[in-house]
């Protein structure tokens, strides 16, 4: 179980293993500690309801999938049509569609991640909690800074 978040103190991104003892992570770039709070459900279960970081209860799960990764398969994918076919339109869409072909497989064999809507901490190898659903922009608007 994995939480990554941004440090309170320096906003560096922090990936931090969650373990039994409940340690107090130190960010490694301004060495301060960090205190967590997991949520019992968090340790016992390893199901998220509640935010180790910032207490918000409100989380959304998606792919945890680089979109720079997707431009940079996609990118490959034309520039090889490209260089085996030269430039014609049937070689376009074949590139493509095999591009999509494997951002769609990516897609399926990717593991979920659940991401809290107030601090946008990541969580991974978590158990998915049944009640949070795919990103909510109307969620998302309750947590903008006014
Ligand atoms: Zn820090
Ligand atoms: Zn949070």
């Amino acid at each position: 179980m994995k939480i990554a978040f941004l440090c309170p103190y320096c906003a560096q991104e922090i990936s931090w293993t969650v373990n039994a003892e409940n340690q107090a992570p130190a960010c490694p770039h301004c060495r301060r500690t960090i205190r967590l709070t997991h949520a019992p459900s968090l340790i016992k279960t390893a199901q998220i309801d509640r935010c180790s970081i910032c207490q918000g209860d409100r989380f959304y799960v998606q792919k945890d999938f680089n979109r720079i990764l997707g431009v940079v398969i996609i990118g490959l994918g034309l520039a090889i049509s490209y260089f085996l076919f030269g430039f014609n339109m049937a070689a376009l869409i074949l590139g493509l569609t095999v591009c999509v072909v494997i951002d769609v497989v990516l897609h399926r064999i990717l593991p979920e991640v659940t991401v809290c809507y107030r601090c946008h901490s990541i969580y991974r190898h978590f158990v998915r909690n049944p009640a949070h659903k795919p990103f909510d922009l109307h969620i998302a608007e309750e947590y903008e800074p006014k």
